[in-house]
Protein backbone atom coordinates (compact mmCIF):
# COMPACT_ATOMS: atom_id res chain seq x y z
CA UNK A 1 0.00 0.00 0.00
CA UNK A 2 1.38 3.62 -1.28
CA UNK A 3 2.03 5.81 1.29
CA UNK A 4 0.14 8.13 -0.61
CA UNK A 5 -2.30 6.36 -0.64
CA UNK A 6 -2.87 5.60 2.89
CA UNK A 7 -2.13 9.60 3.84
CA UNK A 8 -5.67 9.81 1.14
CA UNK A 9 -7.25 7.50 3.71
CA UNK A 10 -6.28 9.28 6.49
CA UNK A 11 -7.96 12.40 5.16
CA UNK A 12 -11.39 10.80 4.86
CA UNK A 13 -11.15 8.04 7.31
CA UNK A 14 -10.65 9.96 10.58
CA UNK A 15 -12.03 7.59 12.77
CA UNK A 16 -15.01 5.16 12.87
CA UNK A 17 -17.46 7.97 12.69
CA UNK A 18 -16.28 8.94 9.07
CA UNK A 19 -16.71 5.36 7.90
CA UNK A 20 -20.20 5.66 8.94
CA UNK A 21 -20.44 8.76 7.69
CA UNK A 22 -19.32 7.58 3.95
CA UNK A 23 -21.08 4.37 4.39
CA UNK A 24 -24.68 6.30 4.64
CA UNK A 25 -24.08 8.87 2.63
CA UNK A 26 -23.57 6.29 -0.56
CA UNK A 27 -26.59 4.19 0.39
CA UNK A 28 -28.48 7.44 0.52
CA UNK A 29 -26.91 8.39 -2.90
CA UNK A 30 -28.48 4.71 -4.18
CA UNK A 31 -31.69 6.32 -2.98
CA UNK A 32 -31.99 3.74 -0.37
CA UNK A 33 -35.15 3.61 1.67
CA UNK A 34 -34.12 1.42 4.30
CA UNK A 35 -30.51 1.51 5.64
CA UNK A 36 -29.60 -1.08 8.40
CA UNK A 37 -26.11 0.02 10.13
CA UNK A 38 -24.49 -2.59 13.05
CA UNK A 39 -21.19 -1.72 14.71
CA UNK A 40 -19.53 -3.52 17.14
CA UNK A 41 -17.05 -2.10 19.50
CA UNK A 42 -18.02 1.60 18.36
CA UNK A 43 -16.94 0.70 14.57
CA UNK A 44 -13.38 -0.17 15.26
CA UNK A 45 -14.35 -3.80 15.71
CA UNK A 46 -16.88 -3.75 12.53
CA UNK A 47 -19.38 -1.74 10.73
CA UNK A 48 -21.70 -3.11 8.70
CA UNK A 49 -24.39 -1.16 6.60
CA UNK A 50 -27.07 -2.86 4.55
CA UNK A 51 -29.10 -0.93 2.29
CA UNK A 52 -32.19 -1.58 0.09
CA UNK A 53 -30.45 0.82 -2.66
CA UNK A 54 -29.91 0.06 -6.64
CA UNK A 55 -26.70 -2.19 -5.89
CA UNK A 56 -24.03 -2.02 -7.82
CA UNK A 57 -23.41 -3.13 -11.40
CA UNK A 58 -21.12 -6.58 -11.41
CA UNK A 59 -18.80 -4.06 -14.04
CA UNK A 60 -18.73 -1.33 -11.75
CA UNK A 61 -17.59 -2.87 -8.75
CA UNK A 62 -13.36 -2.16 -9.30
CA UNK A 63 -14.24 1.17 -10.26
CA UNK A 64 -16.14 2.22 -6.69
CA UNK A 65 -12.98 0.78 -4.97
CA UNK A 66 -11.00 3.19 -7.49
CA UNK A 67 -9.70 6.24 -6.98
CA UNK A 68 -11.25 8.60 -9.06
CA UNK A 69 -9.25 10.04 -11.35
CA UNK A 70 -11.28 13.02 -11.82
CA UNK A 71 -13.54 14.26 -9.14
CA UNK A 72 -17.02 15.24 -9.37
CA UNK A 73 -16.76 18.69 -7.73
CA UNK A 74 -13.98 21.34 -8.09
CA UNK A 75 -14.44 23.66 -5.27
CA UNK A 76 -16.49 24.86 -2.35
CA UNK A 77 -19.45 26.38 -4.85
CA UNK A 78 -20.07 22.71 -5.67
CA UNK A 79 -20.23 21.14 -2.56
CA UNK A 80 -23.58 22.98 -1.42
CA UNK A 81 -25.12 22.69 -5.20
CA UNK A 82 -24.37 18.94 -5.74
CA UNK A 83 -27.67 16.94 -4.44
CA UNK A 84 -25.86 13.57 -4.38
CA UNK A 85 -23.81 13.42 -1.01
CA UNK A 86 -20.87 11.94 -2.79
CA UNK A 87 -18.71 13.94 -4.91
CA UNK A 88 -14.81 12.77 -4.03
CA UNK A 89 -14.86 9.23 -5.21
CA UNK A 90 -12.73 7.98 -2.68
CA UNK A 91 -14.36 6.91 0.12
CA UNK A 92 -13.97 3.29 -0.64
CA UNK A 93 -11.12 3.26 -1.94
CA UNK A 94 -9.78 4.99 1.73
CA UNK A 95 -11.94 2.71 3.72
CA UNK A 96 -10.52 -0.43 1.93
CA UNK A 97 -7.46 0.63 2.41
CA UNK A 98 -6.95 0.65 6.39
CA UNK A 99 -9.65 -2.14 6.60
CA UNK A 100 -11.06 -5.51 5.77
CA UNK A 101 -14.03 -4.88 3.61
CA UNK A 102 -16.69 -7.75 2.65
CA UNK A 103 -19.52 -6.24 0.44
CA UNK A 104 -22.02 -8.22 -1.51
CA UNK A 105 -24.24 -6.00 -3.79
CA UNK A 106 -27.69 -6.89 -5.96
CA UNK A 107 -28.81 -4.93 -8.71
CA UNK A 108 -32.16 -6.98 -9.53
CA UNK A 109 -32.66 -8.92 -6.39
CA UNK A 110 -31.71 -12.16 -7.91
CA UNK A 111 -27.76 -13.00 -8.21
CA UNK A 112 -25.30 -10.40 -7.03
CA UNK A 113 -21.78 -10.48 -6.48
CA UNK A 114 -19.34 -10.52 -3.30
CA UNK A 115 -15.97 -9.03 -2.68
CA UNK A 116 -13.68 -9.49 -0.38
CA UNK A 117 -10.84 -6.41 -0.32
CA UNK A 118 -7.87 -5.56 1.49
CA UNK A 119 -4.97 -3.18 0.87
CA UNK A 120 -7.25 -1.50 -1.83
CA UNK A 121 -7.39 -4.62 -3.97
CA UNK A 122 -10.10 -7.00 -4.61
CA UNK A 123 -8.44 -10.39 -3.34
CA UNK A 124 -11.99 -12.66 -3.80
CA UNK A 125 -14.71 -11.98 -5.95
CA UNK A 126 -17.73 -14.33 -6.51
CA UNK A 127 -21.59 -14.73 -7.27
CA UNK A 128 -23.72 -14.50 -4.43
CA UNK A 129 -27.54 -14.68 -3.86
CA UNK A 130 -28.32 -11.43 -2.66
CA UNK A 131 -31.94 -8.75 -2.17
CA UNK A 132 -31.38 -5.96 -4.24
CA UNK A 133 -28.85 -3.95 -2.40
CA UNK A 134 -25.68 -3.94 -1.03
CA UNK A 135 -24.18 -5.02 2.23
CA UNK A 136 -21.09 -3.64 3.19
CA UNK A 137 -18.91 -5.16 6.12
CA UNK A 138 -15.53 -2.91 7.39
CA UNK A 139 -14.01 -5.24 9.66
CA UNK A 140 -10.55 -4.22 11.82
CA UNK A 141 -10.62 -0.77 11.08
CA UNK A 142 -7.13 0.53 10.69
CA UNK A 143 -5.56 -2.76 11.73
CA UNK A 144 -2.57 -1.80 9.53
CA UNK A 145 -2.22 1.93 10.50
CA UNK A 146 -1.52 1.73 13.67
CA UNK A 147 -0.86 5.45 14.44
CA UNK A 148 -4.28 6.18 13.59
CA UNK A 149 -5.51 3.02 15.76
CA UNK A 150 -4.08 5.68 18.41
CA UNK A 151 -5.55 7.90 17.74
CA UNK A 152 -9.10 6.98 18.29
CA UNK A 153 -10.29 8.25 21.28
CA UNK A 154 -12.22 5.88 24.11
CA UNK A 155 -15.13 3.58 22.81
CA UNK A 156 -17.47 5.69 24.31
CA UNK A 157 -16.65 9.20 22.93
CA UNK A 158 -16.41 7.13 19.16
CA UNK A 159 -19.77 5.79 19.91
CA UNK A 160 -21.48 8.89 20.63
CA UNK A 161 -19.89 10.24 17.66
CA UNK A 162 -21.04 7.44 15.26
CA UNK A 163 -24.37 8.34 16.92
CA UNK A 164 -24.45 11.93 16.26
CA UNK A 165 -23.62 11.32 12.60
CA UNK A 166 -26.49 8.40 11.99
CA UNK A 167 -28.68 10.92 14.11
CA UNK A 168 -28.24 14.01 11.77
CA UNK A 169 -28.90 11.51 8.45
CA UNK A 170 -31.67 9.87 9.75
CA UNK A 171 -33.28 14.28 10.68
CA UNK A 172 -32.36 15.09 7.42
CA UNK A 173 -33.71 12.12 5.36
CA UNK A 174 -36.75 11.31 6.99
CA UNK A 175 -38.29 9.50 4.54
CA UNK A 176 -35.64 6.59 4.96
CA UNK A 177 -35.97 4.14 7.32
CA UNK A 178 -32.84 3.70 9.85
CA UNK A 179 -31.68 1.33 12.39
CA UNK A 180 -28.70 1.79 14.52
CA UNK A 181 -27.58 -1.17 16.52
CA UNK A 182 -24.34 -1.31 18.61
CA UNK A 183 -23.27 -3.96 20.18
CA UNK A 184 -25.95 -5.93 20.27
CA UNK A 185 -28.25 -2.60 21.43
CA UNK A 186 -30.83 -0.92 19.63
CA UNK A 187 -29.51 2.46 19.39
CA UNK A 188 -32.28 4.13 17.08
CA UNK A 189 -34.78 3.07 14.69
CA UNK A 190 -36.76 5.63 12.39
CA UNK A 191 -39.54 4.51 10.38
CA UNK A 192 -38.96 6.39 7.56
CA UNK A 193 -42.83 8.18 7.46
CA UNK A 194 -40.92 11.32 6.31
CA UNK A 195 -41.96 13.58 9.51
CA UNK A 196 -38.85 14.81 10.72
CA UNK A 197 -40.36 15.76 14.42
CA UNK A 198 -41.20 12.14 14.72
CA UNK A 199 -37.29 11.26 13.78
CA UNK A 200 -36.69 13.53 16.49
CA UNK A 201 -38.87 12.18 19.14
CA UNK A 202 -36.77 9.01 18.58
CA UNK A 203 -34.02 10.45 19.11
CA UNK A 204 -33.97 12.92 21.97
CA UNK A 205 -36.97 10.79 23.75
CA UNK A 206 -40.67 10.10 23.27
CA UNK A 207 -41.47 12.94 25.67
CA UNK A 208 -40.56 15.48 23.55
CA UNK A 209 -42.97 14.48 20.87
CA UNK A 210 -45.75 16.43 21.09
CA UNK A 211 -43.88 19.65 22.65
CA UNK A 212 -41.75 19.73 18.49
CA UNK A 213 -43.60 22.99 16.28
CA UNK A 214 -42.99 23.36 13.16
CA UNK A 215 -41.63 26.62 11.93
CA UNK A 216 -41.74 27.97 8.02
CA UNK A 217 -40.45 30.93 6.53
CA UNK A 218 -38.94 32.26 3.30
CA UNK A 219 -36.82 35.40 1.93
CA UNK A 220 -36.35 36.29 -1.37
CA UNK A 221 -32.71 34.37 -0.69
CA UNK A 222 -33.94 31.52 1.79
CA UNK A 223 -36.58 29.00 2.46
CA UNK A 224 -36.39 27.58 6.16
CA UNK A 225 -38.10 25.08 7.76
CA UNK A 226 -37.54 22.95 10.93
CA UNK A 227 -39.11 21.94 14.20
CA UNK A 228 -38.11 23.50 17.55
CA UNK A 229 -38.96 22.16 21.03
CA UNK A 230 -41.35 24.11 23.39
CA UNK A 231 -38.81 25.18 26.36
CA UNK A 232 -40.12 23.01 29.17
CA UNK A 233 -37.97 20.41 27.79
CA UNK A 234 -34.14 22.03 27.67
CA UNK A 235 -30.36 20.36 27.47
CA UNK A 236 -27.49 21.39 29.34
CA UNK A 237 -25.16 22.36 25.97
CA UNK A 238 -25.95 23.39 22.65
CA UNK A 239 -25.83 19.99 20.92
CA UNK A 240 -29.65 18.90 20.47
CA UNK A 241 -29.61 22.17 17.98
CA UNK A 242 -28.99 20.71 14.40
CA UNK A 243 -28.74 23.27 11.30
CA UNK A 244 -28.84 22.06 7.70
CA UNK A 245 -28.10 23.36 4.78
CA UNK A 246 -29.87 21.91 1.60
CA UNK A 247 -29.59 18.87 3.59
CA UNK A 248 -26.40 18.93 4.48
CA UNK A 249 -25.31 18.95 8.41
CA UNK A 250 -22.94 22.37 9.00
CA UNK A 251 -21.90 24.48 11.75
CA UNK A 252 -22.55 28.26 12.05
CA UNK A 253 -22.48 30.12 14.95
CA UNK A 254 -24.38 33.02 14.10
CA UNK A 255 -27.95 30.71 12.99
CA UNK A 256 -26.94 29.45 16.17
CA UNK A 257 -27.64 32.67 18.57
CA UNK A 258 -30.23 33.43 16.08
CA UNK A 259 -32.05 29.79 17.33
CA UNK A 260 -31.17 30.39 21.27
CA UNK A 261 -31.97 34.33 21.04
CA UNK A 262 -35.36 33.20 19.34
CA UNK A 263 -36.40 31.55 22.75
CA UNK A 264 -35.26 35.12 24.63
CA UNK A 265 -36.22 34.34 27.61
CA UNK A 266 -37.60 31.03 27.92
CA UNK A 267 -34.91 29.47 28.52
CA UNK A 268 -33.25 28.48 31.97
CA UNK A 269 -29.47 29.98 32.11
CA UNK A 270 -27.14 27.50 30.65
CA UNK A 271 -30.22 25.36 29.57
CA UNK A 272 -30.36 24.95 25.60
CA UNK A 273 -33.26 24.23 22.92
CA UNK A 274 -33.62 20.67 20.94
CA UNK A 275 -34.42 22.17 17.38
CA UNK A 276 -33.85 21.20 13.95
CA UNK A 277 -33.56 23.77 10.87
CA UNK A 278 -32.99 23.36 7.23
CA UNK A 279 -32.61 25.95 5.18
CA UNK A 280 -33.44 25.95 1.08
CA UNK A 281 -30.50 28.52 -0.80
CA UNK A 282 -28.71 29.39 -3.78
CA UNK A 283 -25.17 27.49 -3.01
CA UNK A 284 -23.65 30.96 -3.83
CA UNK A 285 -24.51 32.33 -0.63
CA UNK A 286 -22.50 29.52 1.41
CA UNK A 287 -19.06 30.17 2.19
CA UNK A 288 -17.09 27.10 3.38
CA UNK A 289 -13.64 28.32 3.13
CA UNK A 290 -13.72 28.89 6.57
CA UNK A 291 -13.48 25.06 7.55
CA UNK A 292 -14.22 22.59 4.57
CA UNK A 293 -14.07 19.29 6.65
CA UNK A 294 -15.65 20.35 10.21
CA UNK A 295 -18.41 21.98 7.90
CA UNK A 296 -18.55 25.74 9.83
CA UNK A 297 -19.52 28.11 7.24
CA UNK A 298 -20.03 31.48 6.71
CA UNK A 299 -23.27 32.68 4.85
CA UNK A 300 -24.03 35.73 2.81
CA UNK A 301 -26.53 38.12 4.31
CA UNK A 302 -26.29 36.31 7.35
CA UNK A 303 -28.53 39.02 9.17
CA UNK A 304 -31.33 38.44 7.23
CA UNK A 305 -30.95 34.46 7.58
CA UNK A 306 -30.82 35.68 11.40
CA UNK A 307 -34.12 37.59 11.70
CA UNK A 308 -35.72 34.83 9.49
CA UNK A 309 -35.37 32.11 12.14
CA UNK A 310 -35.26 34.48 15.27
CA UNK A 311 -38.70 35.75 14.15
CA UNK A 312 -39.95 32.67 13.60
CA UNK A 313 -39.21 31.11 16.89
CA UNK A 314 -40.50 34.09 18.76
CA UNK A 315 -43.85 33.33 16.77
CA UNK A 316 -43.98 30.05 17.49
CA UNK A 317 -43.75 30.99 21.56
CA UNK A 318 -45.34 33.83 21.56
CA UNK A 319 -47.79 34.25 24.92
CA UNK A 320 -45.27 31.14 26.89
CA UNK A 321 -43.43 32.60 29.72
CA UNK A 322 -40.91 30.92 31.92
P1 LIG B 1 -18.41 8.65 -4.27
O1 LIG B 1 -19.56 8.38 -3.37
O2 LIG B 1 -17.72 9.93 -3.93
O3 LIG B 1 -18.73 8.50 -5.73
P2 LIG B 1 -17.31 6.30 -3.03
O4 LIG B 1 -15.92 5.78 -2.92
O5 LIG B 1 -18.02 6.62 -1.77
O6 LIG B 1 -17.26 7.56 -3.96
O7 LIG B 1 -18.16 5.26 -3.86
C1 LIG B 1 -17.74 4.91 -5.16
C2 LIG B 1 -18.90 4.51 -6.03
O8 LIG B 1 -19.37 3.23 -5.65
C3 LIG B 1 -20.12 5.41 -5.95
O9 LIG B 1 -19.99 6.50 -6.85
C4 LIG B 1 -21.24 4.47 -6.35
O10 LIG B 1 -21.32 4.38 -7.76
C5 LIG B 1 -20.77 3.13 -5.83
N1 LIG B 1 -21.37 2.80 -4.51
C6 LIG B 1 -20.77 2.86 -3.31
N2 LIG B 1 -21.59 2.48 -2.32
C7 LIG B 1 -22.77 2.18 -2.91
C8 LIG B 1 -24.04 1.71 -2.42
N3 LIG B 1 -24.27 1.50 -1.13
N4 LIG B 1 -25.01 1.48 -3.35
C9 LIG B 1 -24.80 1.69 -4.67
N5 LIG B 1 -23.63 2.13 -5.18
C10 LIG B 1 -22.62 2.37 -4.33
MG1 LIG C 1 -19.41 8.18 -1.36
Amino acid sequence: LSLANKIAAGEVVERPASVVKELLENAIDAQATQIDITIKESGIQSIRVVDNGTGIEEEDIDKAFGRHATSKINNDYDLFHIRTLGFRGEALASISSVSRVTMKTCTDGMLGHEVQVENGEIIKRQPAKAKKGTDILVKDLFYNTPARLKYVKSLYTELGKITDIVNRMAMSHPNISFNLVSDDKNVLSTNGSGKTNEVMAEIYGMKIAKDLVEIKGETDDYVMNGFVCKPEHTRSNRHYISIFINGRYIKNFVLNKAIIEGYHTLLPIGRYPIAYINIEMDPILVDVNVHPTKLEVRLSKEQLLYDLINNKIKEAFRGLSL
